[in-house]
């Protein structure tokens, strides 16, 4: 038998690689992973952790603006947009450290180079050929901006995220998860934040209900939207751009970032000629096992376009060392993935929404309520929160739950548990609620929504 240089090589640092990684390292494989970057990936470096600081930090300005109401005075306040980035920047660091000392205790070999897979068991990096019996691809997605005249004058998420200064006007184009969150994050901290989307209520996919009320909520804030509305071009306009439709008023900014959604990474891997079964969108078609269509390789996180989400990739690549180095077999349960958009205020989901069960056939009973933070009694802001139920009528069990308002990621994050257990509303209705909470609300849920506002909401 011929001995491989590796029992596994891994191509990514990124959340699924390196939990892979590390996982199969503590089952005593011999593990080398790959990295052209930082160690950390998308979400660590470019995604969720920088950009749920930047949340929080642009929260701020309601806050100081809440606290008048509850007596405060609070000076005129100044926000230094360098400040944050160097803080941020120097936690990110931290972070990428307690990475490389993790993979260090898991006796990990990091490689740091662009890998290629030449072989069903071999890989190529920095000219050298590295056999390994198997191969991981775990190398995540990056951002697309769509192909129209001045394009290259648009940013995506990844350059947001360290720009030298907040411009003035910021249009932000997309009305998914990345759109929402930064046009909030950019709205807080002070700019004129137009959202530029094609549909006709952002965060499709989403509960009609979830959907209508951050679109609402948005606008209230002072963010202006404008819907059925894709750029045709980009042009450069003095020192700032003009965003130009097929029709309509152009719209003029100091920036114009684009979150149109991201593609797998998988050009120049060398997967394609190896025959590995792929998407139309590149993206790398695995089995429960996240096993590719070529027996040694898997992949794991975004390049699999299954759901892309950091704890679904951490929960791959965990399954994976399990199955694959530990003797415990075990696939992901991809269903019932609670998720949370950080927009202001933010989404909380897990499980169907109304549109989503109805359409598969469920009959459902619908509970929902809108209501005014408690907090925002005295303090005088107009957000509302909303919360809903989508209950199976038949089996009393709870299909989705979905809330949008402050802490609702936190709060679903709990209500996930429940809905992932199969309990039913009465269970619900069963549980004696924490006062005064807002989310005692999802066990006082009484009132279904008659069956024609339910229908009429599809
Ligand atoms: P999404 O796929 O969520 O949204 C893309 C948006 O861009 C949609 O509104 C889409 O419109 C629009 N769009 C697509 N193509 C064009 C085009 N050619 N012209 C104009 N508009 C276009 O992508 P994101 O970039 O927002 O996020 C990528 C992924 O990252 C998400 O799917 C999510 O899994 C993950 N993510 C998760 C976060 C979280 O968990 N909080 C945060 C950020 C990202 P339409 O609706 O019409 O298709």
């Amino acid at each position: 038998m011929t001995q491989h240089d590796y029992d596994l090589f891994v191509i990514g640092a990124g959340s699924g690689g390196v939990r892979a990684a590390r996982i199969a390292g503590g089952y005593g494989a011999r593990v080398a992973l790959a990295e052209e970057s930082r160690v950390g990936g998308t979400c660590v470096m470019r995604g969720c952790v920088p950009k749920k600081f930047l949340v929080y930090a642009a929260h701020f300005a309601e806050d100081f603006a809440d606290a008048r109401g509850y007596g405060w005075t609070v000076g005129k306040s100044k926000h230094d947009w360098k400040t944050l980035i160097r803080n941020k920047n120097a936690e990110l660091n931290r972070l990428e450290k307690s990475y490389l000392s993790l993979l260090k205790g898991a006796k990990v070999d990091l490689i740091r180079g662009r890998a290629k897979v030449v072989g069903p068991e071999a890989v190529e990096i920095n000219g050298k050929r590295i056999s390994a019996k198997t191969i991981l691809v775990s190398t995540g997605s990056w951002p697309v901006i769509p192909e129209i005249p001045g394009r290259e004058y648009a940013i995506t998420s990844n350059e947001a995220l360290d720009l030298p200064r907040l411009p003035k006007r910021i249009a932000v184009v997309g009305g998914g998860y990345v759109a929402v969150e930064f046009a909030g994050i950019f709205h807080g901290l002070g700019a004129d934040v137009t959202l530029v989307y094609r549909g006709n209520v952002v965060l499709r996919g989403f509960d009609g209900d979830v959907r209508a009320h951050v679109s609402e909520e948005l606008k209230k804030k002072g963010i202006k939207i404008g819907y059925g509305r894709e750029p045709i071009a980009i042009e450069k306009k003095g020192k700032g751009y003009r965003l130009r439709f097929a029709q309509g008023r152009p719209v003029d900014c100091d920036l114009v970032m684009y979150a149109t959604g991201r593609a797998p990474n998988t050009r120049g891997l060398g997967l394609d000629r190896l025959g590995v079964a792929m998407e139309k969108n590149g993206a790398v078609k695995v089995d429960q096992w996240s096993r590719s269509s070529v027996p040694s390789i898997y992949a794991v996180g975004d390049v699999t376009n299954r759901i892309n989400l950091t704890p679904v990739a951490l929960m791959e690549g965990h399954a994976f060392a399990d199955t694959i180095f530990g003797n415990r077999p075990r696939p992901v349960d991809h269903d019932n993935v609670a998720s949370a958009v950080f927009s202001q205020p933010p989404v909380g989901v897990v499980g169907l929404s109304e549109e989503r069960a109805r359409e598969k056939g469920f009959a459902v009973d619908i509970y929902r309520t809108t209501f005014q933070p408690m907090r925002h009694s005295l303090s005088g802001n107009k957000e509302r929160i909303l919360m809903k139920l989508v209950v199976d009528c038949l089996s009393d069990k709870v299909l989705g739950a979905h809330m949008v308002g402050p802490d609702a990621p936190e709060i679903i994050q709990g209500i996930g548990i429940a809905v992932k257990a199969g309990l039913t509303k009465s269970a619900f209705d069963r549980t004696i609620g924490i006062h005064p909470t807002a989310a005692e609300e999802f066990v006082t849920l009484r009132s279904k929504v008659p069956e024609p506002v339910a229908k009429a909401a599809e």
